[in-house]
């Protein structure tokens, strides 16, 4: 791990005991080593700045402080996203995955969900390794109490450093990225009792800082909560009372530089499931008077509650409990579903009621922790803080939650905060060609009420931005605009998508009767070609039951030295024709931005499929072009379309 590892580097430090910065001054600082923290720090430096990562234990950096697993529905997607743009956390999942699933398999591949649970351990390991290795990062183990600043004018500061806990002498930067997570003025619930803490074991971040984002730069704090499950013994749990859920047999990597995963397919664990009984709604029920965080009216995650909010809000009603292991040999499932808050004997009694449970031992018990939040819309869409020059928020700290949610934000802001030290334009990702540029534009324009996760179903493109074809969407446009994706990456990119340009014009070129298919095709696709009425092979590639092996099976000089893109292949054959019609539509917008609107337009009779948000707005600020109409909070690429629709049928 780091700590041996630490003995031997220069580049690694502690504060104040032992302290010695290498430097006193930096392009860009980052303070906190969560998942936000550490792609900050390594996209900062891989854009080329001097940066120094803070932060308070440098043993739990990359830790995963809630769920062993990366990846999901919406969330896989953003994993792609950050490692196409040559980010970590993607590498890391192949390398401490131990049971691959791609969720919604059933449904379209653009909304399909890469996932893994992980061994924690490994995951840390990884991440902390690859920081190491990352040139012109100095890793520093150290609490910031302040943020320095100074004003420029009133109402307006520009950052100049920090101030670390103890009397070390102020460290200077450029630019500082804050990701302290669930840490800020952070308290812990445990039954009837809270203490100060941003996670179990770790102290919450100074009240100096909280201090310093109120008071002097004025901006508006939010607080949240969130909660975790109790974890609990595997060889106290009656396995063969739960329904064992299987891997994947095929691994898929979430790393486009990774051809498969480090876990061999036969070793992956499994997972299991199991359901919540109506005693489980009892001790609920019984606990809610010992339960100080579930009282708070503070808002809490409605898209991963606790079993307290589930059984309030759904009472009677069975609910789904997942046993994920938490390691290769780690004896130790976390049961998703159970995250609460309730006093830890009424936690063993609520687990005990689950058959499989029923004599289950609890290693820690689960907890809440309330945090404060910065309202994103006080924030750009690089990640700046509108009103301070130099300061870049990421993560929790901007309202969202997930460890995916989190490295998104981290990569971008670290981009923006070494661009801002060197000198050159800060940059933004658009909801068209990327989640994370959904994921900012959300945070931004129209803040969080509650803890933010990613969905598909928030991309109104979604058939563009697949998992598929992250490298295509970002790596490019990674290396030649943005400056934080390394040569190698670039270069297996571009051969990709030569590859894939090339395999299409092929298949382009490819035309016969469907009669003549029918003949070619007969035994590879096993009868199906009955139904064939197309000529082209790109046209044959989209019928569900064709593969492109199945073609390059009948026609191999052509087809076989394509076949390393065989799924790329197919998923691009099928999305294509829809893909090319969105492409348009927001090639449209480009084209219109300086279309005048009329200012007596009834935006109030515009398509029932705009949101009343859109329509209201659009009324109370009359944009005088659909350029400004573009910018306004909540518009989306969707609702533009229906504007110009609109607008255009008017005239
Ligand atoms: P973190 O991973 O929290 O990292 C913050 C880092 O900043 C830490 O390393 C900390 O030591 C450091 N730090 C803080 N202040 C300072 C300072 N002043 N100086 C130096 N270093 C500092 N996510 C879900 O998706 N679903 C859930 O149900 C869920 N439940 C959770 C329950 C709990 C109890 C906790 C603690 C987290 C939960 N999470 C959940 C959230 C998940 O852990 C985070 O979304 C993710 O870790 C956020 O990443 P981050 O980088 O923003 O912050």
């Amino acid at each position: 791990g780091f700590t041996s590892l630490r003995n031997g580097l220069s580049r690694v430090s502690r504060a104040p005991a032992g302290y010695r910065a290498i430097h006193r001054r930096y392009d860009v600082i980052v303070v906190g080593g969560g998942h936000a923290g550490t792609e900050a720090a390594a996209a900062a430096a891989r854009v080329g700045a001097e940066t120094l990562l803070v932060t308070q234990k440098i043993d739990t950096i990359g830790a995963l402080s809630c769920n062993p697993s990366l990846g999901g529905v919406g969330k896989g997607q953003l994993v792609r996203e950050v490692d196409a743009l040559d980010g970590l956390c993607g590498r890391a999942g192949d390398r401490a995955g131990i049971h691959f699933s791609v969720l919604n398999r059933s449904k379209g591949p653009a909304v399909w969900g890469p996932r893994a649970q992980l061994d924690r351990q490994r995951y840390r390991d990884f991440i902390q390794a690859e920081l190491l290795a990352t040139p012109r990062l100095e890793v520093m183990e150290g609490s910031v109490e302040e943020l320095l600043v100074e004003e420029e004018r009133p109402g307006r500061h520009r950052v100049t450093g920090i101030r670390l806990a103890g009397h070390a002498p102020p460290l200077e930067a450029s630019s500082v990225i804050l990701t302290t997570g669930t840490f800020l003025s952070g308290f812990l619930f445990l039954g009837q009792t809270s203490s100060p803490g941003g996670r179990i074991g770790d102290p919450p971040s100074s009240s100096g800082l909280s201090r310093t984002l109120k008071e002097t730069l004025g901006l508006q704090v939010g607080r949240l909560r969130t909660g975790t499950p109790p974890r609990i013994l595997k060889d106290s749990v009656d396995l063969t009372l739960a329904t064992l859920h299987p891997p994947d047999q095929h691994p898929t990597p979430f790393s486009f530089l990774n051809t498969h995963t480090h876990c061999k397919p036969e070793e992956q664990l499994p997972c299991y499931l199991v359901r919540t009984t109506p005693g489980v709604d009892r001790v609920v029920m019984e606990s809610l008077d010992d339960n100080s965080h579930i009282q708070e009216d503070t808002k809490g995650p409605r898209y991963c509650p606790s079993i307290e909010s589930r059984v309030l809000r759904f009472p009677g009603r069975s609910h789904q409990v997942w046993l994920e292991p938490e390691g290769m040999t780690s004896n130790l499932l976390y049961p998703q579903g159970l995250s609460m808050t309730m006093p830890p004997d009424m936690q063993l009694r609520l687990l005990r009621q689950i058959p499989a449970l029923h004599r289950v031992e609890i290693s820690t018990p689960g907890y809440g922790v309330q945090y404060d939040y910065v309202c994103p819309t006080q924030l750009c869409p690089s990640l700046q803080v509108k009103t301070t020059q130099g300061l870049f928020l990421a993560g929790q700290i901007n309202g969202t939650t997930g460890y995916e949610e989190a490295a998104a934000q981290g990569l971008w802001a670290g981009v923006n905060a070494a661009r801002s030290a060197l000198a050159a334009p800060l940059l933004a990702l658009s909801r068209t060609e990327s989640y994370i540029g959904v994921l900012i534009d959300d945070l931004v324009t129209r803040g969080v009420t509650e803890p933010y996760r990613m969905f598909t179903s928030r991309a109104e493109f979604r058939t563009l931005l697949r998992p598929d074809n992250a490298d295509l969407r970002l790596t490019l446009k990674g290396f030649e605009e943005v400056g934080c994706v390394s040569a190698q990456r670039y270069n297996e990119a571009v051969r990709v998508k030569e590859g894939l340009e090339e395999a299409f014009s092929t298949l382009g070129s490819l035309s016969r009767s469907p009669r003549d298919w029918r003949k070619t095709l007969e035994t590879s696709t096993k009868g199906v070609l009955r139904i064939v009425s197309f000529s082209r092979a790109t046209e044959l590639l989209q019928y569900n039951d064709i593969t492109y092996d199945d073609l390059a099976a009948a026609l191999p000089e052509s087809l076989a030295p394509f076949l390393e893109f065989s799924q790329r292949l197919k998923i691009e054959a099928v999305y294509r024709p829809h893909c090319e019609l969105q492409k348009k539509e927001i090639q449209r917008i480009e084209r219109e931005e300086g279309m005048y609107l009329s200012p007596d337009l009834d935006y109030l009779s515009l398509p029932v499929s705009l949101s009343n948000e859109v329509r209201e707005i659009l009324d109370r600020v009359r944009p005088t072009t659909l350029g400004a109409a573009t910018r306004l909070p909540g518009m989306t690429p969707a609702a533009i379309v229906h504007l110009l629709n609109f607008v255009t049928q008017k005239n």
